[in-house]
């Protein structure tokens, strides 16, 4: 029996930092099984000004730069929004095992909703998915974030 771990707070750090910086916020951090984290990171798209610079993006990198290694079996994946169609797509490309998220995205959202880029054939990878993962928290997050800019 495995007891599960909830890692979200460190991605929910990540998103918190994103936001004063005053990027969108959300943040992703990279585990291997046995639970040591591997890279976190938030939006930086601002920042780097690269329309790119998505948390889980920017978390992939880091993670495959530290570990010398292109792919990411068997690592887990938190990330405070449901990811895009583009980072599903990164996130498929390094073979990443598990994939936990928070609030889901349906502007935007690329996993349950939109391109469900997992779902394809095309899809070389599907990572086991769960939803939902402190919900509440990276909406609100959000959702002030967004509150604020009006
Ligand atoms: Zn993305």
């Amino acid at each position: 029996m495995s007891i599960f771990t909830n890692h979200m707070d460190i991605a929910l750090d990540e998103a918190r930092a994103a936001g004063q910086r005053g990027e969108v916020p959300v943040g992703a951090v990279i585990l291997s099984r046995d639970g040591q984290v591997i890279a976190q990171a938030g939006n930086e798209t601002r920042a780097q000004n690269d329309p790119i610079a998505h948390a889980e993006i920017l978390a992939i990198r880091a993670a495959c730069s530290a570990l010398g290694r292109e792919r990411l079996q068997g690592f887990d994946l938190y990330v405070t929004l449901e990811p895009c169609a583009m980072c599903a797509a990164a996130i498929a490309a390094a073979r990443i095992g598990r994939v936990y998220y928070g609030a889901s995205d349906p502007k935007s959202g690329g996993v349950a909703q939109g391109a469900r880029v997992f779902d394809h054939a095309q899809s070389h990878h599907k990572p086991e998915v769960y939803d939902g993962i402190s919900a509440k928290e990276c909406e609100n997050l959000l959702k002030d974030f967004f509150a604020a800019k009006r």
